[in-house]
């Protein structure tokens, strides 16, 4: 289930209070972490649709502020240069094509409904971390990988960015990767600038909590289950980056309300993997994805836009 706002914030004094005894860290912010909770309803070869009205309690607006084009950048952590399983380079190429097709796709549009939000973001650059925290990760830890990667200049310092670790699928995520969540995103301070970034653990790790299926369509079932939870977080950053934005009274961002339902029409892969969208790639070709809808303004849960359809 979803942590309420109010649980959040205890989780978040009490790590406060263990930090003071900590040694200094560069970033503030984790735990106060907002969860992409655990597919709750995994039936391989069953994707469900999900209700085609108004989801309620309806989101709303509490006055804090969106990214209107944030720049995404990516993590590599662990080891993705494996010649076989999710963790490859053909994998990274999943994610790279996916954000590709995102920007500006019909499906993204969604977001666009939010009052400055635009349906477009840029990708900022990427950075491989070669296990710098270890295999059994801690919010702090990744915030850690975070703020190091900025210090070190791998990354650039921007407030406007949205920083995703993407960790292979040796590494953990203590706090409840696979059991709780299969992502999250918060904010932090990193020298003086607000940076938003995200937590997307490897779905290969456990498909049935993370993934709609044991199969996916680029063949990769793990990194093909990560992009809908990188849709997700991306989508929640953008109208809710400081956690003050955009959600409901049960305190679930836009993302968390469409979460596992991927809408009336699904294709199938010759493979026997389902998907619902198919987008363009950098080489002129498409990929399938089975990506969660996407909440708009109104409460209403897309898988286009331009079609409104639900
Ligand atoms: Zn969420």
């Amino acid at each position: 289930m979803q942590t309420s706002k109010g649980m959040l914030v205890a989780i978040a004094l009490s790590a406060l209070a263990c930090n003071a005894l900590a040694q200094p860290v560069e970033i503030g912010g984790p735990p106060n972490i907002i969860f992409h909770r655990t597919n709750p309803h995994f039936e391989a070869g069953n994707p469900p649709a999900g209700s085609a009205g108004v989801i309620t309690p309806a989101i709303t607006y509490h006055g804090g502020p969106i990214m209107a084009t944030p720049a995404a950048y990516l993590i590599w952590y662990g080891n993705w240069n494996q010649s076989n399983g999710s963790d490859t380079p053909a994998g990274q190429k999943i994610v790279t094509d996916f954000l590709f097709g995102l920007k500006g796709s019909p499906y993204y549009a969604t977001n666009a409904s939010y009052s400055g939000v635009s349906a477009n973001f840029t990708v900022g650059g990427a950075y491989a971390d070669n296990y710098s925290q270890g295999v059994n990760l801690t919010d702090r830890k990744v915030a850690s990988i975070v703020s190091n990667a900025i210090g070190a200049g791998k990354l650039p310092k921007d407030g406007n960015g949205i920083y995703f670790v993407l960790t292979s699928s040796d590494v953990n995520e203590t706090s409840g990767f696979c059991t709780r969540y299969c992502g999250w995103h918060t904010y932090g301070t990193v020298a003086g600038t607000n940076i938003k970034y995200s937590f997307v653990g490897n779905a290969n790790r456990c498909l049935n909590a993370c993934s709609m299926q044991t199969t996916g369509p680029n063949g990769n079932a793990g990194v093909d289950g990560m992009v809908s939870v990188i849709a997700h977080e991306l989508e929640e950053t953008q109208t809710d980056p400081n956690l003050n934005a955009w959600y409901d009274s049960s305190g679930y961002e836009n993302a968390d309300k469409c979460a596992w339902t991927f809408g009336q029409s699904l294709s199938q892969t010759s493979g026997g993997a389902f998907y619902n969208m198919t987008l363009a790639t950098p080489a002129g070709g498409t990929r399938p994805f089975l990506i969660q809808r996407e909440l708009d303004a109104n409460s209403l849960c897309y898988v286009n836009y331009v079609t409104k359809a639900q």
